[in-house]
């Protein structure tokens, strides 16, 4: 894939030398021109633009004025900046760099010169979009749960804070819900623990299946998993956490040559609530409505009093 260059000059004829020199190289495929400092932003929104070439010196809308439009928006902060100075300019040229240009050339400019600082510039952009892409990754991977890919228990910690909070200052409804499955030590212990790593994926499928978008699934710990469901009253709360019930009760999961049955217990807990002041009391009432849950004979859905 090639790239793409803008270059910004008054001048047509550096231009026209500039974009000879440059198609030479024949790395790039998109060549783009503007003759001053505003038409040449313009065209770096209007383009995708990996690289600019930038006369310093232009009448009306400068080089530093393109720098500066450039550095308010963020989305335009890693596209490299070369400018283009004259051989006197040691002030321009250090200004320049300090408003965010790459590096500069100096006018005439060798040819040699140009296309190896064109080619340093673009290396680092692609260092930087490759580290971009690592780093979201990374994020990504921070707030999953390895085995089932929903939320891990941080991100939902996190999470909880932030919207227990919002509901608790706005006055809005929010229901939590814990899901434990029944007797599951037995079911690993009797079909393996790969029998079992394959029914907490498929039991997280059905959790993700029973939400919807504003809904948060996260896997809580072992076989403990999570439910946050904001905007959510009484009456919708416990038909899903029913759903969910049912669903596992209803699923058939077969591992291997094994059809195996599994049932979960779940824990539900609406906000407000008299007694719940913090995301970790909301928890706690979850937990103990579980535990109610567990003691009723498990495989049912407890309401937390
Ligand atoms: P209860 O109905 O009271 O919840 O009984 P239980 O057997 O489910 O509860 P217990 O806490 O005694 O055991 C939990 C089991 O969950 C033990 C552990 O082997 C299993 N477990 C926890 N995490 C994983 C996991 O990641 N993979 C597998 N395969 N098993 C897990
Ligand atoms: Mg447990
Ligand atoms: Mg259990």
């Amino acid at each position: 894939m090639g790239y793409s260059v803008l270059i910004i000059d008054d001048s047509e004829q550096i231009r026209k030398q500039i974009r000879e020199i440059l198609r030479e190289t024949k790395v790039f495929t998109d060549l783009h021109e503007a003759s001053d400092g505003l038409t040449g932003f313009k065209m770096l929104m209007q383009h995708p633009i990996d690289l600019v070439l930038c006369d310093l010196l232009m009448p009306v809308c400068d080089g530093f004025k393109f720098l500066l439009m450039k550095r308010r928006r963020v989305v335009y902060k890693d596209v490299p900046v070369i400018l283009l100075t004259g051989a006197e300019d040691l002030r321009n040229k250090v200004r320049g760099l300090e408003q965010g240009a790459s590096d500069y050339l100096v006018k005439p400019f060798d040819e040699r010169e140009l296309i190896a600082r064109v080619k340093v510039q673009l290396k680092i952009k692609d260092l930087q979009d490759e580290l971009k892409i690592k780093n979201a990754r990374l994020s990504e991977l921070s707030v999953t749960d390895g085995l089932t890919n929903i939320y891990n228990r941080r991100y939902l910690r996190e999470k909880l804070e932030v919207e227990f909070n919002r509901c608790s200052r706005y006055n809005l409804a929010l229901a939590y819900m814990m899901f434990d499955l029944d007797h599951f030590k037995a079911v690993n212990d009797r079909y393996g623990h790969m029998a079992g790593d394959y029914i907490l994926v498929e039991v997280a499928a059905i959790l993700k299946r029973n939400s919807r978008k504003p809904d948060l699934v996260a896997r809580f710990g072992g076989e403990e998993f999570a439910m946050l469901l904001p905007n959510t009253q009484k009456k919708g709360a416990v038909a899903l956490a029913e759903r969910v019930r049912e669903d596992v009760e209803g699923a058939r999961f077969t591992f291997e040559k094994h059809t195996i049955s599994q049932t979960l217990s779940a824990g539900v807990v609406l906000y407000p609530h008299p007694d719940i002041h913090s995301a970790d009391q909301l928890i706690q009432k979850a937990d103990h409505a579980l535990f109610k849950a567990k003691e009723g004979g498990r495989n049912r859905v407890v309401l937390a009093s």
